[in-house]
């Protein structure tokens, strides 16, 4: 079985695509177990901002920290408590391009958490803390990382065996 966490302040987006999508068979058949947690739950203050800054005073701003770390935090407990045995992954337009082979050594991994980014992308300290890859779905840049994530994740789930017929 493979298990896979999407971080995110829109779970809606991912949960509804995998809902409506070949992908559900794979969830039923408990292939694959897909988590969404919800960023804002993690969110300082009535408000639960979870916008900041960035570290080293540029600008613009970016995903917090702290919100940020304890998301990840709780998807490594969610996966067994082990990060060095997860996959910790930034869709990013800086990263390496996605492609099929990718996908396919993805496929194999058991335990996979997608990190999905928003404003000017996430704070530095969490890619140096956490992030194992980054990859982008090409040379163009969206407001948010919940369609590459999802792009990436039918890519590797539908490589699951049982997934899809053939
Ligand atoms: N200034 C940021 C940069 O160049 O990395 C752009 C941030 S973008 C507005 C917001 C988020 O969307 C990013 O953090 C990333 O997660 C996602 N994103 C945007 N374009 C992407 C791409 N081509 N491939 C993968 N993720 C992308």
């Amino acid at each position: 079985m493979i298990e896979i966490v999407v971080i995110t302040p829109i779970p809606k987006s991912i949960e509804t695509l995998v809902e409506n999508s070949i992908l559900r068979k794979a969830l039923d058949k408990k292939i694959v177990k897909l988590f969404t947690v919800n960023l804002r739950d993690f969110g300082i203050g009535q408000y639960k901002k979870i916008d900041d800054k960035p570290y080293g005073g540029f600008h613009g701003m970016v995903l917090m920290a702290k919100p940020l770390s304890e998301a990840i935090d709780y998807s490594i407990n969610l996966l067994g408590g082990e990060q060095k045995k997860i996959r910790i992954i930034y869709p990013s337009p800086q990263g390496e391009i996605w492609n099929q082979k990718i996908a396919s050594r993805l496929s194999v991994k058991p335990k996979i958490i997608f990190i999905c980014g928003h404003y000017k992308g996430i704070d530095e300290r969490i890619i140096e803390k956490y992030v194992t890859n980054e990859y982008s779905i090409g040379d163009f840049v969206l407001t948010g990382g919940e369609i590459p994530a999802m792009l990436m994740l039918d890519s590797i789930i539908r490589l699951v065996p049982g997934t899809i017929n053939n």
